[in-house]
């Protein structure tokens, strides 16, 4: 892999490693660009496994830091990983503009429903709330202040039963992307969790092969993520495995997201 947007450090309280580890393991694995994405904290709110608001100074010093550091070896980005919740639009663009982040990836595990609730997409009751997290996730990439979608297909993990609810939330989020012209994560860590046996069959929570082969026909734009939660992730054979089934199911791979 040559280049890494997806990578978590010790902050979130469930990675190891500070960013000056991820950062050794990247150089030492010919990585080009790589962008940090921790788990963002919200100014007044706790969604829990993730940087503490006060710390978040912190992390984006101590990345500019390893980014003027190895200035020569590597191109470093400050990125978070962060939910979209339409009461924190300016948040969003405060941490772009005034705080100075490179990026926002969406990472939607935290959702608004239909019906005014958050709501954690690991927990669906129903494949009901896959629609409607789709819609919120389409909502935030027309937002246009998320650089990527990751895990744009994270709610087949949940052991829920296929059926056309399934297809409307592949369909929602792919359309969208198409419209906005998006570039969505195949994301390694879900082959890192190992195959399961679901209702619709053995494999892996996500990547899940029906979404992908939607992306494909629309030629949507694909960054393969790490998501490491450890420095020796960062390139390891799930990311390997996750690039060469991408390869093999030829969907259009970029190696950056700038
Ligand atoms: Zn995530
Ligand atoms: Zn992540």
């Amino acid at each position: 892999m040559i280049s890494n947007f997806h990578t978590h450090t010790y902050r979130c309280l469930h990675a190891f490693g500070t960013d000056e580890d991820y950062t050794a393991e990247a150089i030492k694995q010919h990585i080009k660009e790589l962008g940090f994405s921790d788990h963002a904290p919200f100014p007044d709110r706790d969604f829990g496994y993730r940087m503490q608001y006060n710390e978040l100074e912190e992390y984006i010093k101590a990345i500019e830091q390893s980014k003027e550091k190895h200035k020569e070896e590597i191109l470093i980005y400050k990125g978070l990983e962060i939910e979209y919740i339409p009461i924190y639009e300016n948040y969003y663009r405060e941490l772009l503009e005034e705080k100075g982040l490179d990026y926002l990836a969406l990472g939607e595990h935290i959702y608004m429903g239909s019906d005014g609730k958050l709501k954690n997409i690991f927990y669906a009751k129903s494949t009901e709330n896959y629609k409607e997290y789709a819609l919120s996730v389409c909502e935030a990439i027309e937002t246009g202040l998320f650089r990527y979608v990751a895990h744009p297909d994270v709610m087949f993990a949940n052991y829920l039963k296929w059926d056309s609810n399934c297809e409307k939330a592949v369909s929602l989020i792919v359309e969208c992307a198409e419209k906005n012209d998006a570039i969505l994560e195949y994301n390694a860590n879900g082959i890192r969790k190992g195959i399961e046996i679901f209702p619709d069959g053995s494999r892996y929570p996500y990547p899940h092969k029906y979404f992908w082969e939607a992306v494909k026909d629309k030629g949507i734009r694909v960054i393969i993520g790490s998501d490491c939660h450890a420095p020796e992730q960062i390139n390891d054979k799930f990311v390997k495995a996750a690039e060469n089934s991408a390869a093999k199911m030829g969907l259009n791979v970029i190696e950056s997201i700038f």
